[in-house]
Formats: structure tokens, C-alpha cells, sequence
């Protein structure tokens, strides 16, 4: 990753702690757990350690400073963490791990300060004040790294490009509004100037990030003009995540017309029943996600169409869950990340009376989990024999296989050497229900 600095802007320290003393840190490891978001947000912190002067290295043992950079969503990201907290004040009792810093929706949330108390943690950061970090590592502090209008990382094969913070919904069973504010949005200029950088030092896929990316506007601009923009000038381009209350078949259409967008849409659903939908807040019907999925088939040529659904949301009856199996049948997913309600304190559905038995929703689960998945490896078989052109993600693993993406969005496995950010074309020879397989590459 080559490095590079930012303006930097001297403020008073804001969540109170002290930085660390001069010298003391020379190694730095970031842990990311959850989303996209997250990854990005790591990044940003990695840029400030390596600026720090610090190395940054993969395991806690060899690691002066811990940055668990966490995830809200769901309870058990909560418990996951506890557990790296425990392996870690053993770690600092063994003269090992010097500090700890827990940051992300877990710092932003109020559980924080228990954790903090409970494994004294030496510095808990919110998804707004990450910069603080900074300081804590003896750099002047660095606002700018946590607005949303940030440098990306220069010169690595893909990059996320936020385009948008928080969210203006307020979905029953989500987190995510508390602990990342209301939305705000990029100006079309600033993104377009980052994009334009990264493209420049050689970035050949980008990300636009969001949590509705679809919501984002500018005078009288929406998200289907900024993407086209983009378009324009990234060599490859996909984006995440959308919503179908915004959603424009303006965008479903650039999809389709521009040959850098991947032709991959991920549009969470959540339910198939519109009395589910209605009590998630979601403000829109089944009927409505059902047309979207018509426009972006028949707009998108060989697209692939990934979801989100939770089972076992508060009052979800049997019938609720036909509903959503009726729209997995219908909509065709290559992918759904299929979720287990979690209530999380502080939102309206950890409230709700009428609560799913844990047994009856392991059985929905697996339920939808099938559908999914047959559905998806009949549509993969149906790749198989097609020439496809790969982007690789990530070279040869142990396996001896480099990981790619097809422009129709599908995971490959390829025997090649190939490097990460590079094409190869190869013709596909099977497939399960989650990746396709290649054969050698032709080229
Ligand atoms: N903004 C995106 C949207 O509205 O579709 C998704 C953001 S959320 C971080 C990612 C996914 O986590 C959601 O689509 C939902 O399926 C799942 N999720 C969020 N809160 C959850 C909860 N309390 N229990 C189970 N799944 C949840
Ligand atoms: Fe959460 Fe709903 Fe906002 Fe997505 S749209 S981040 S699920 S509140």
C-alpha cells in the first residue's frame, strides 16, 4: 500500500484520552469485524499508523497497539469481541499488547463504556470521532479523516469511496442510525476528484459506499448521475448498499448500458410479506421490490442479484415466512445474506411483544437458506462453458486458487498465478451454489 499523508487541523482533544507516550508504540494491528463501512474506515486508520511512524503487523503477539475496529449489527458481534478483549488483557498481562482502542459501532453505542470498565480499554472511539485516533498515536489530530469527504488509499488494485454517512431511515430491528447519525452526503465534486486520484495512481475497481446509496442527492442530482460520472472514469465499478424506496430504474438502466459497472445489484429485501415490511418500517411492498427485480432483468443482461433477509423479526407467523419464500422463489437470488433477528437495545423491535421461538427460527433459516441455494447452483450450472473475462481479487491462495470476479458479478475460483487487480480470461467448469470454477486461464 503506498502511503500518503493529509491535512491535518490541531483541535482539542474531544473523548478525553491521553495519547500514548512518545515512542512507546511501534507496532500497530487493525482487527475489522462487519461491513464494507468498516473495512473502509479501517483503512483510514491504517493510513494514520503507517503516517504515525508505526508498522503495521497481522498478529496481536507481535503488536504494541490493538485496534478492534467493531461491528453493532447483530448480538453475537458483541460477544465475538468480548472474546478478542479477554485473548488481549491476557496478551497485556503477559507484557505483550501495550494498548487497546476499540472503535467503530460498538464504540458508539452505550454497551461501550461497560466494555471499556470491564476490560480497561485505552481508548473507545464512536464512528464520528475515529480521527481522535490520531492523537492518541501522536499525530496532530486529523478531522478531515473522518468527514465524509476523505483521501482514499492510493494505488491498490481496488479502493471504497464513501459517498454518503449514516442513514435517514428508521428501520425496527437497525442499529445503524443510532451509532452512524443521519445522512450525510458528499458533494458529486469531491467524489469525483477522489476518484479521479485513485484511478490515476493506478486503482482499478472502485466502491461506492453507503447505507442507501440510492438516497444520496445534490441540487437536483441523484445517485444515478453520480454514478455515471463515475463510470466515466473508474475502469471498473460496483456499489453497495441500495434501497428500494429510492432506487431509480434510471440506475438499473446505467447498469446495464455502461461497461464498468459490474452487473451486480445487492437490493435487500428483508421480508416477502408487506405486513412485515410495514411493521420494519421498510416504506415499501413486496409488489415494488417484485418490479424492481423485473426492470434490472430485463435491463441487465447475464446481472446477478444478491439480498439481504431477516428471519424471525418479532410477530413473523408462518405466514410471513411463505411470503418471503414465495419472493426467494420468485426473484431468483444468486446470494442472500440471510439474518437471524437480533434485538438490539435501543431499537423498536427489541421491544415488540410476540417473539420467535429460537427452534422455529432455526427452521425458517434453513428454510430460506435452501431456497436460496438451489436456486443459485441451478443458475450457476447454467455458466458453466461460458468464457468469462476475471477480475482477480485476491491471488493464489493455499488452495493453489486466485479468487476473482466476473463482470456479471460471480465469484470465480481460478488455478492461475495471476495478480491481485489484473484480468484473466478462462472458461468456467463447474460450479456450487456460492463460487464458480474455472479451468487454466487462455491468456
Ligand atoms: N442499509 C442497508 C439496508 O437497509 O438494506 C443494510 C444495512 S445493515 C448494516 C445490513 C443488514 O443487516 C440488513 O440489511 C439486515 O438484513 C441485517 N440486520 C440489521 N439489523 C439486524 C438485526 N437487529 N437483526 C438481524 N439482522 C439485522
Ligand atoms: Fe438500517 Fe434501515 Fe438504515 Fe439500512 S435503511 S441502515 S437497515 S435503518
Amino acid at each position: 500500500m503506498s502511503r500518503m499523508r493529509v491535512a491535518i487541523t490541531k483541535k482539542p482533544a474531544e473523548s478525553g484520552a491521553r495519547s500514548a507516550p512518545a515512542g512507546e508504540l511501534k507496532t500497530a494491528c487493525i482487527r475489522t469485524f462487519g461491513c464494507q463501512m468498516n473495512v473502509h474506515d479501517s483503512d483510514r486508520m491504517r493510513r494514520m499508523i503507517l503516517d504515525a511512524g508505526l508498522s503495521e503487523v497481522q498478529d496481536y503477539e507481535s503488536a504494541d497497539l490493538v485496534v478492534l475496529n467493531t461491528c453493532y449489527v447483530r448480538e453475537n458481534a458483541v460477544d465475538r469481541v468480548r472474546g478478542h478483549l479477554g485473548q488481549l488483557n491476557r496478551l497485556r498481562r503477559e507484557g505483550k499488547v501495550k494498548k487497546i482502542a476499540l472503535t467503530g459501532c460498538i464504540g458508539a453505542a452505550e454497551e461501550s463504556a461497560e466494555l471499556k470498565e470491564q476490560y480497561g480499554i485505552d481508548l473507545v472511539l464512536g464512528t464520528h470521532n475515529t480521527y481522535e485516533l490520531a492523537e492518541f498515536i501522536g499525530l496532530p489530530t486529523m478531522r478531515e479523516t473522518y468527514t465524509p469527504n476523505l483521501p482514499g488509499v492510493e494505488g491498490r488494485h481496488s479502493a471504497f469511496v464513501t459517498i454518503m454517512t449514516g442513514c435517514n431511515y428508521r428501520c425496527s430491528y437497525c442499529i445503524v442510525p443510532a451509532v452512524r447519525g443521519r445522512m450525510i452526503c458528499r458533494s458529486m465534486d469531491d467524489v469525483l476528484e477522489e476518484v479521479q486520484r485513485l484511478t490515476a495512481g493506478g486503482t482499478e475497481y472502485i466502491t461506492l459506499l453507503g447505507q442507501t446509496v440510492d438516497a444520496w442527492r445534490e441540487s437536483g442530482k441523484r445517485f444515478a448521475d453520480l454514478l455515471k460520472r463515475v463510470a466515466e472514469i473508474a475502469p471498473r465499478v460496483w456499489f453497495t448498499t441500495s434501497h428500494p424506496s429510492n432506487m431509480e430504474d434510471r440506475t438499473l438502466r446505467i447498469i446495464g448500458e455502461s461497461p464498468s459497472i459490474v452487473k451486480r445489484l445487492h437490493l435487500p429485501v428483508q421480508s416477502g410479506s408487506d405486513r412485515m415490511l410495514k411493521m420494519m418500517h421498510r416504506g415499501y411492498k413486496s409488489d415494488r421490490y417484485r418490479r424492481k427485480i423485473e426492470v434490472f432483468r430485463e435491463e441487465v443482461a447475464d446481472g446477478t442479484l444478491s439480498t439481504d433477509i431477516i428471519v424471525g423479526h418479532p410477530g413473523e407467523t408462518e405466514e410471513d415466512h411463505e411470503a418471503t419464500l414465495r419472493l426467494v422463489e420468485d426473484c431468483r437470488f444468486d446470494t442472500a445474506y440471510i439474518f437471524k433477528f437480533s434485538p438490539r437495545r435501543g431499537t423498536e423491535a427489541a421491544e415488540m411483544p410476540d417473539r420467535v421461538p429460537d427452534e422455529v427460527v432455526q427452521r425458517r433459516f434453513l428454510e430460506v437458506l435452501r431456497a436460496v441455494e438451489q436456486n443459485a447452483l441451478r443458475q450457476n450450472r447454467d455458466k458453466i462453458g461460458s468464457i468469462e473475462e476475471i477480475f482477480i481479487r485476491e491471488g493464489r491462495t493455499r488452495n493453489g486458487r486466485a479468487i476473482g470476479e466476473t463482470w456479471s458479478g460471480h465469484a470465480v475460483h481460478v488455478p492461475a498465478e495471476a495478480e491481485p487487480g489484473s484480468y484473466v480470461k478462462a472458461r468456467i467448469e463447474s460450479a456450487g451454489p456460492h463460487v464458480l470454477y474455472a479451468g487454466e486461464p487462455a491468456n
